[in-house]
């Protein structure tokens, strides 16, 4: 059974096993969850995804995909690099958000981690309206098998906050 926990703040000065990024393709950084992890983590982050750039991501990580490098200086183990779909005009992928959480966690597992923070992935710049992200995150993490113990949704503002506590009800 894994618990599901609600923090509102910063994810960069969380303290689990792995804290989810909500990266884009390129894998290289950008603003938001993104940039703060990377200006916190420090370089060590951004290297490995360069690697892994040249490695096994030429044409980017796939939306909707995982995958994990080093926390560098985060009070962490590993960073879980996710990419999120983009909201447009009208509607977004649903399966393609829920995918970001399964195989997030399944990643988590792979890695043998226990506790997990997540962003509310795509809700920032890409424009994923908050209480639709809400409903796929809780609804996905609590129909995916895992070894997860905590799932912890650390949320930046009282919207996103509130959204999530509606959801888990
Ligand atoms: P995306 O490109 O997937 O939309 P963003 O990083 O732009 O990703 O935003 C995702 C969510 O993360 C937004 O709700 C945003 O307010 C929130 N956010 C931004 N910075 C942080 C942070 N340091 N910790 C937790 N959540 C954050």
């Amino acid at each position: 059974m894994t618990l599901i926990t609600l923090v509102q703040g910063d994810i960069t000065g969380q303290s689990v096993d792995a804290l989810v990024n909500a990266a884009n393709s390129s894998l290289l950084g950008g603003g938001g969850v993104d940039g703060a992890i990377h200006r916190r983590g420090g370089p060590e982050i951004l290297a490995e995804c360069r690697r892994l750039r040249a490695s096994r991501y030429g044409r980017g990580l796939p939306t909707g995909q995982a995958v994990a490098t080093t926390a560098g200086e985060l009070d962490a183990r590993w960073v879980i690099h996710t990419v999120g779909p983009v909201w447009r005009t009208g509607g977004g992928d649903a399966a393609l958000l829920a995918s970001c959480y399964r195989e997030s966690l399944r990643v988590a597992d792979e890695l043998g981690a226990r506790t997990v923070a997540f962003p509310a992935i795509s809700t920032g710049v890409y424009r994923w309206p908050m209480e639709d992200a809400a409903r796929v995150a809780v609804q996905t993490v609590r129909s995916t098998p895992t070894a997860v113990e905590e799932v912890r949704f650390v949320l930046f503002d009282d919207r996103a906050y509130d959204a999530f506590v509606r959801q888990l009800g």
